[in-house]
Order: C-alpha cells, then structure tokens, then sequence
C-alpha cells in the first residue's frame, strides 16, 4: 500500500526532527534524510511534498550544504525553511547575504493572507526567528509573500511551481500559527488526504510483521521501558506464541517495576507470547561490589545484561528474527536516516549479543516518534501506567546511587524514590481536580537518588549516621536542557518526613537545584 508521505531534507538544523513531528501531528506521514541523499531516491519515494531544513551554515559559502537544482523542477511542492528557503532562493537565482541587522526570538511577521499557504493566518503574526543571513533578493518569478521590520523577504512563493521560501520556523512552538501553515503547506499545497493514524499504524504493523515472519521465531530483550513494552505488545498482537521476550531483572529497577512488566507480559497477562523472566539480582550485585567509578558500574551492568541475554538465548535455540524496540530518533541521530538498515546500541546493552543465533533484526517501531510510540501502546492496551512512566536509565538505579552499589542502597533508594512519586503524583492531581489543570511545578522527569554522603543525625534522642537521600525534580521540553522544578516546599516537606520515618538508614533529604547545564538529569 503506497502511503502519502513528505520527505524533509535535514541540512542539519536543531529542529530537523520536530518538523517531521509537526508534519506527523497533520496526519501526513513524513521521512527525514541528509541532503546528501541521491535525488533518485527521492524520486523513487515519490512524495506529495519536499521541506527543506534551516542549518547553520552560509548558502553563499563554498562547501555548504546543497542540492541539486532538479529538486525544484521535479513538479512535486517545496518548501525551504530559513536555511532551506535562503538555499532555495540562492539556486534559483535570488541573493542571500549577510543581514544588516540579525534577527532572533519571537517577531512579528506580515504576510500576505491571499497566499495558500497562509490561509487563515493573521495579517501580523508571531514567528520564531533564529537568522544571520538573509534574502536580499526573491529568485526570478517569486513574489514576496512575507515581511518584517527588518527583513524583506520573510517568505516568497512562486506560486505556480509550489515553490514556497521562508525565513522563520513554523515548526517551534514559538511561531504562534506554526502548525497552521505547515498544515496549509502538507494538506493544502500538497494536497495530502491526512489518513496517517495510530490506529491504523497499528492494524498495517501487524500485517506487514506476519507477512514478514511467517511462521519463524522471534526474541526480544524486554526492558520495561515504553519501546521494548510496545514493540513486544504489537509482535505478541501479530504471531503470539512464535514470540518470546526475555526480561531481565538486574535488581536495580524501581520499586515493584519487576512485578508490573510481569503482570502485563507474562503469563495470565493480556498478551499471548513466550516470558521468561530472568531474576539477575544477585549476580549482578556480586559483579557490582567495590565498583564505584560511574563508568565502570554502567559497563558492568551493560555487559552482564548481554551475558545473561546470551545465556537465555543459547537455551531458547536459533530464532529467524532478533526484534528490537528501535525508534525513529535513534535511526535519524545514528545519520542513516532510511538509508541503510540501522541497529540501535540497546540503551542496555551496549551492542548487540555476539552469540544470538538469528537471520535478522525486526524493528517494528522504527518508522515512529515517542508520542507515536505511546498512542501506540495505548492502541494496543498497554496500561497507561506503563505507557506514560518516565524515562528510566538502561543502568537503573546503578546510576542513581552514587558509590558502591549493594542491595542494602537499592533498598533505600527504591523506597525512598516509591515515596517521592507517590507524593508529587498526588499533591499533582489534587492539584488538577481543584483546577482543572496541571501545576505548573509539574516535573516531566522526577526521582530519588542515593548519595555516598552520611551525616550525624539524631532520632529517638539516639545518635544517627545514616545516608543523605538526594530528590531531583526538573522540567524539560528536549531532555537535552532542563530547570529544577517548583515543587511546593509542603510537599518536600511531607516527603522529608515520610522518608527518614520509613525508610531504614536515611537521616536526611536533600532537594537539588541544579539545572542542566551544568548539571545532567541523572546522577553519574
Ligand atoms: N545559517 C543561516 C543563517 O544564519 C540559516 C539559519 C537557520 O537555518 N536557522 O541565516
């Protein structure tokens, strides 16, 4: 079945990955692939539409990124965005140069409403600019649809090739209308229908997962996170029993984790499949003893996880296929965007096993982002729980306590995390019932650690020299910057005190401020 489908070309722009995103979010199914990618190939993917990226290069400069001027005159719509529309202007002839005055943040846009692509766009609209250069000068045969204070050529079109240059970013949040003209571009211009759906999605996987495997076998490292749980519900929903998952519990998940992905997968679960649960605690708190340098507890834990991986693989037999809960970002950050087959570093693994005996890699997830991924899992019946948990190292709590791993800490820190949660869920919601909305204190990402620290404390006028637990609370759009989070000093306050009385060998909690940079969200 041929899907409607835009094709952006990255020219390395920040915001390469959220264009595909804002694309996906009107309904149109969109690839991302480097401007080196041969225009055959494009011509062979047969788009209903191109978008060109922004990048930080200069156009104008020898050696900067470009594309051959067939793009324009292959009669399928293009549209370039800052880098992307200057670069499209400089082929066909326009002039880009350096800006007299650069333009950066939020601006107010003018544009010409008489345009399809800014169909019910406001005359004066805010836009996210983020330039240096600029176009001095439209190519021949496009008008300027677009302008600023200080810049002339904030968009031209020509309007009978469906050519359409921008000089702003109607993918970032900031441009208030963003997703509108990106809309009017994808549905309007290209004239795409819009039937690219989740559930959808789903029914065509498996179709295409049983046409794939046959009657072959399938093994799939489980991890608890959203990907593997998603990608192990979409292959158990296609071939059942030909699929086995091997989950592995290293002893360093949070609280009760271990009982949940066994509830949902295993057997008397919702889903038809082979479980094998593999309980690592020990071994791995053996191999961990002593180890306190943060790199070598994560190579340690990575490593075992391939031992034991390998060892349940070696008593399962030769499988056809080694399934994989790979998604879109991993294949666009390794930069082989479509052009190769990619295998994603397991976040727990650190490479493939050498010793899996399979013919080849199923990655069923690898066409979608996050958010898919988790319409997705709730499309499957994957408990919400599950589906929305937050995103948890490969290493686990290896990496949230810091010094010498042992039981004892994994204790502590699995308590005192289960009470953190608990209370920030809670006040969160009580929150939201009284007005109807999320606090704006709400962390995306928010944990408990352990530090090496132990300090004199005193409780039941007794001396006391336990350990200090560290709670960590931030808000992050990317994951790649975060703020501490606001989080009402009465919930700390409850937290505080219901962790030093429930939780054996804490005398005290620290809450931490530091946002990212300088810090990182996790701890070592
Ligand atoms: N490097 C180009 C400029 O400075 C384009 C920037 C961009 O694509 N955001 O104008």
């Amino acid at each position: 079945m041929a899907r409607e489908t835009v094709i952006v070309i990255d020219f390395g722009g920040q915001y390469n990955q959220l264009v595909a995103r804002r694309v996906r979010e009107c309904n149109v199914y969109c690839e991302i692939y480097s401007y080196k990618t041969d225009i055959e190939k494009i011509k062979e993917m047969n788009p209903k539409g191109i978008i060109l990226t922004g990048g930080p290069n200069s156009c104008y400069e020898e050696g900067a990124p470009t594309y051959t001027k067939e793009l324009f005159e292959l009669g399928i719509p293009v549209l370039g965005l800052c880098y992307g529309a200057q670069l499209m202007m400089h082929i066909l002839g326009g002039k880009v140069e350096k800006a007299p005055v650069r333009e950066y943040g939020k601006i107010e846009v003018h544009v010409d409403q008489t345009s399809p692509l800014f169909t019910e766009i406001n005359e004066t609209t805010i836009c996210w600019m983020s330039h240096n250069d600029y176009i001095s000068q439209a190519a021949p045969n496009f008008q300027i649809i677009a302008h600023t204070a200080d810049c002339p050529v904030a968009a031209a079109a020509n309007a009978d090739k469906n050519l359409y240059a921008i000089q702003f970013h109607p993918e970032v949040l900031h441009t208030l209308q963003g997703k509108e003209i990106l809309s009017n571009f994808v549905r309007g211009i290209c004239g795409c229908a819009g039937d690219w759906k989740m559930d959808t999605f789903v029914e065509t996987a498996i179709q295409e997962i049983r046409e794939k495997v046959g009657d072959g076998k399938v093994l799939l490292a489980l991890s608890g996170g959203v990907d593997s749980s998603v990608a192990a519900g979409l292959l158990s929903r296609a071939i059942g029993k030909q699929l086995t998952c091997v989950f592995v519990d290293h002893g360093l998940l949070r609280k009760n984790e271990g009982g949940e992905v066994e509830q949902v997968f295993g057997p008397g679960g919702q889903f038809d499949l082979n479980f094998i649960r593999v309980n690592a605690q020990e071994r791995y708190y053996s191999k961990l003893a002593g180890v306190t340098e943060p790199e070598q507890k994560r190579k340690i834990i990575g490593e075992e996880f391939i031992r034991v991986f390998e060892e349940e693989a070696k008593k399962i037999g030769a499988v056809d296929f080694l399934a994989q809960g790979t998604i879109y970002p991993d294949v666009v950050e390794s930069g082989l965007g479509g052009e190769s087959a990619v295998i994603k570093s397991h976040h727990n693994v650190g490479g493939l096993p050498d010793f899996v005996d399979f013919k080849e890699i199923s990655e069923p997830l690898r066409d979608l982002f996050k958010d898919e991924v988790r319409t997705a899992g709730l499309e499957l019946g994957i408990p919400e729980a599950l589906v929305f948990r937050q995103p948890f190292p490969g290493p686990g709590l290896g990496i949230r306590i810091i010094g010498e791993v042992n039981a004892e800490k994994v204790r502590i820190v699995q308590d005192a995390d289960f009470i953190y949660r608990e209370e920030v869920d809670k006040a969160a919601a009580e929150y939201q019932k009284a007005n109807g909305a999320e606090p704006a204190w709400k962390p995306n990402q928010y944990f408990a650690a352990l530090t090496n620290m132990r300090s004199v404390g005193v409780m039941g006028d007794e001396r006391t020299y336990d350990y200090a637990v560290a709670l960590r609370a931030v808000k992050t759009i990317d994951f790649m910057t975060a703020e501490s989070a606001e989080i009402p000093f009465e919930v700390l306050q409850t937290v505080m005190s219901r962790i030093i009385n429930e939780v054996r060998g804490v005398n005290r909690v620290f809450y931490d401020l530091t946002s990212k940079p300088p810090g990182t969200i996790e701890f070592e």
